[in-house]
């Protein structure tokens, strides 16, 4: 019989960063080395670009459905970014989350802040680029915005990453595998929070300590 009960349930893991950080890039192959993370399909008013999948990179709605949404309480939380809503939608999370799913939410900042609030024991991470100068050299390289959309993209990233010590960790994204195992990592280590112990069994005697055990008093090494 195991020393400890642990709590099975999964947790929500925030993605933010500035567009062209390399959120979407690092996600893909977090989900490919963990079938146990689920990442949100969210909905969005914004045109599609040549890259997107309608259904697996978002549901594409008009401006007008999606305030159709608001009003029916379809979202966890929503925002208006580059002048098109985008938003996450209820439907799935706590099923997903009470099945030992992780749900990965890559929303930007305000969004987060909107999560934390409903969910605070959330992980936050923020994508951080190396540098400004590749920031701007990866999203035009992308070749999915207009020059206008880049721009507009650019004034918002330097809001974005004024707001990077709300974030629990940071992850910069310079070689990708680097990046990739640092928010492997992260999960992982978040798995072993000793928060998560719900029991405790010693020597297998009936003898079941709750809670109690991680009380300070037991750490107390004037006694
Ligand atoms: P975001 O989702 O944050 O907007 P993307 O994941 O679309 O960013 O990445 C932007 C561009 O940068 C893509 O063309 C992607 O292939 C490239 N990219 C992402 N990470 C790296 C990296 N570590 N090194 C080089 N290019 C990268
Ligand atoms: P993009 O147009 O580049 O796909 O996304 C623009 C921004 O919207 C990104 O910062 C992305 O993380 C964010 N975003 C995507 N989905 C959601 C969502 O459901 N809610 C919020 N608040 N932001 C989102």
């Amino acid at each position: 019989m195991s020393i400890i009960k642990q709590n099975q349930r999964g947790s929500v893991i925030v993605i933010s960063g500035p567009s062209g950080s390399g959120k979407g890039t690092i996600i893909d192959q977090v989900l490919k080395k963990n079938p146990n993370c689920w990442l949100s399909v969210s909905t969005t008013s914004r045109p599609i670009r040549t890259n997107d999948i309608p259904g697996v990179t978002y549901n594409f709605v008009t401006k007008a459905e999606f305030e159709e949404k608001i009003k029916e309480n379809y979202f966890l939380e929503y925002n208006n970014y580059a002048g098109n809503y985008y938003g996450t939608p209820k439907e799935f999370i706590n099923k997903k989350i009470e099945a030992g799913m992780d749900v990965i939410l890559e929303i930007e900042i305000n969004g987060a802040q909107n999560i934390k609030k409903l969910i605070p024991e959330a992980i936050f991470i923020f994508i951080m680029p190396p540098s400004i100068e590749i920031m701007k050299e990866r999203l035009r390289n992308r070749g999915t915005d207009s020059e206008e959309k880049i721009l507009e993209r650019f004034k918002i990233a330097y809001q974005e990453i004024n707001e990077v010590t709300k974030y629990n960790y940071v992850v910069v994204n310079d070689k990708l595998e680097e990046a990739v195992e640092k928010v492997n990592s992260i999960l992982l280590a978040e798995k072993c929070r000793v928060d998560r112990i719900e029991e405790v069994f010693l020597n297998n005697k009936e003898e079941t300590i709750h809670e109690g055990l991680l009380d300070n008093k037991q750490f107390d090494n004037s006694k």
